[in-house]
């Protein structure tokens, strides 16, 4: 699904640069569901924007679904972002003057879909996630789970073939956090491949794997036993 070779990032800090990824390998086959785990600062979400392409390596290389990803064209990118990759923040991102059934809804219309077509599929994506009866309701009538699974709706809507979560559980509380694991653990078990950033070790522990990033080095990489989320909702 993704291979990354040796992949370094600075940001520009006035004069100087802060080396905040050297020489990452990692490697994500499909069907994993992998935990990027780290304290605060060690790198997490700058690793997982260039695997969404939201952002660029300075050095090393990045292979996604069998396509080298460097020097890509704006509108390539957003082409293969679109057909590829599916996208969870913290803060859930919705569209705030948008109802659900539009939020989740969005993604379809930048795949040309009619109108009908996304309604269809995202009522149908809305009901996977529970909220088909709140898809006219706006983000600001739903409670922060509600919320979250109108994200993964969004993010399932263009059905991609890899789910990039970025602290999806950092704005909820603990049982809210469990049953949105438990929601993408079920996701995963029907086959979609995922990567979720957490510097939480029990969010971390309901993935299949745990890569441990410690100042922009990976220092562990290891299958584990999963923990199912549903057993403490
Ligand atoms: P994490 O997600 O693990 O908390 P980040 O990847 O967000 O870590 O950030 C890693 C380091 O890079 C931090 O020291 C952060 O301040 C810095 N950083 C992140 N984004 C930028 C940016 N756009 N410009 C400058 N520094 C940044
Ligand atoms: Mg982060």
């Amino acid at each position: 699904m993704l291979k990354i070779n040796k992949l370094h990032k600075s940001y520009p800090i006035g004069d100087s640069s802060l080396h905040v990824l050297k020489g990452i390998d990692l490697s994500v086959e499909s069907g994993e569901m992998v935990a990027i785990m780290g304290s605060s600062g060690s790198g997490k979400s700058t690793l997982l924007n260039i695997i969404g392409m939201l952002d660029e390596a300075d050095e090393g290389d990045y292979i996604l679904d069998n396509v080298p990803i460097k020097n890509l064209t704006e509108k390539k990118a957003a082409i293969y972002r679109n057909r590829f990759l599916g996208f969870i923040f913290q803060s859930f991102n919705l569209i705030n003057y948008k109802n659900a059934l539009d939020n989740v809804a969005l993604p379809l219309y930048y795949q040309g879909l009619k109108r009908k077509e996304r309604i269809e599929k995202g009522l149908f994506h809305l009901e996977k996630v529970g909220l088909k009866a709140w898809a006219e309701h706006l983000p600001s009538e739903l409670s922060g789970g509600q919320k979250q699974r109108v994200a993964i709706a969004r993010a399932l809507a263009a059905d991609p073939k890899l789910l990039l979560a970025d602290e999806p559980t950092g704005a909820l509380d603990t049982t809210t956090s469990y049953e949105i694991m438990a929601f993408l653990q079920q996701l995963n078990d029907e086959g979609k491949t995922i990567l979720i950033v957490t510097h939480e070790e029990d969010i971390a522990d309901m993935c299949k794997r745990i890569v441990r990033l410690v100042d922009g080095v990976i220092m562990e990489d290891k299958f584990v036993e999963q923990v199912r989320a549903s057993q403490y909702v």
